[in-house]
């Protein structure tokens, strides 16, 4: 039987890359929308082109921040496909600005959306794939959760939570056979990188050795190569992404 994937913020991004390139290694794709405006601009063209790999997939709106939507999205995952096997934890969200001048609300938001949103998914999902005995998340971090970065208190902070919650899980979750990592990419081209300002962007790219930007199938490959069973003995571990950025 075709195992199951389920990630977060997959309309657009890094999240339907990862969504591709899963349907391209023959899992049933389900793609998670914060809502249903999201699901009929972007998601359903995620599901069309999983389609076209062969797979099925399907959308579920879910709000990642609400651990009673995300309660809800699981149940209806495993309705849907008979399993879950596969939890990419990628929906997040900036709200940048220097730590004087962060309004709480801006702190609280990131948290819940990139942070909380992390024991929403693994919680639930977890508990499936316990009783699965077998299971693979892998969590979205940043490089900016390792090394820090001005400006991103909030989301420095949910980042470098998201490294001792996938910590925590492969300790408890690993006798059960399922497998949690994280992946921590540095400077990815994507809309939420497309709105930085020119001249920071060209900063950015004088402190990578490798001398370009990553592109979101990177990280894709790397989701993939997580989820393989080329990977079944690595768990608990931070795969930094980043072209050498901050090392
Ligand atoms: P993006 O293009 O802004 O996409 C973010 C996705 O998350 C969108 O599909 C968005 O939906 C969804 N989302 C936001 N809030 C949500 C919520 N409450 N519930 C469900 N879905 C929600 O960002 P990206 O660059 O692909 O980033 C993906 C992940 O990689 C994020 O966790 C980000 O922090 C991390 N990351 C990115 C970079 C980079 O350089 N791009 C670097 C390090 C880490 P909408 O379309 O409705 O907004």
């Amino acid at each position: 039987m075709a195992k199951t994937a389920l990630i977060t913020g997959a309309s657009r991004g890094i999240g339907a890359a990862i969504a591709l390139r899963l349907a391209q290694d023959g899992f049933q794709i389900a793609i998670n929308c914060l809502d249903e405006k999201n699901r009929d601009e972007q998601g359903l063209a995620v599901r069309e082109e999983c389609q076209k790999k062969g797979v099925s997939a399907e959308c579920f709106i879910a709000d990642v921040s609400s651990h009673e939507q995300c309660k809800g999205m699981v149940e209806q995952v495993k309705e849907h496909f008979g399993s879950l096997d596969v939890l990419i934890n990628n929906a997040g969200i900036t709200a940048d600005g220097l730590m004087v001048r962060m309004k709480e609300e801006q702190y609280d938001k990131v948290i819940a959306v990139n942070q909380k949103s992390v024991f929403n998914m693994m919680k639930f999902a977890g508990a499936v794939m316990m009783r699965q005995r077998q299971g693979r998340i892998v969590n979205i971090s940043s490089v900016a959760g390792v090394y820090g970065n001005a400006g991103q208190i909030n989301y420095s902070a949910s980042k470098a939570a998201i490294i001792g919650m996938t910590k925590t899980a492969a300790k408890e979750l690993g006798p059960r056979g399922i497998t949690v990592n994280a992946i921590a990419p540095g400077f990815i081209k994507s809309d939420m990188t497309d709105v930085l300002p020119e001249e920071l962007k060209q900063k950015i790219l004088t402190q990578i050795p490798l001398g370009i930007f990553g592109e979101i199938e990177d990280i894709a490959n790397t989701a993939a190569f997580l989820c393989s069973e080329s990977a079944r003995y690595i768990t608990g571990q931070v795969l930094v992404v980043s072209g050498g950025l901050m090392m």
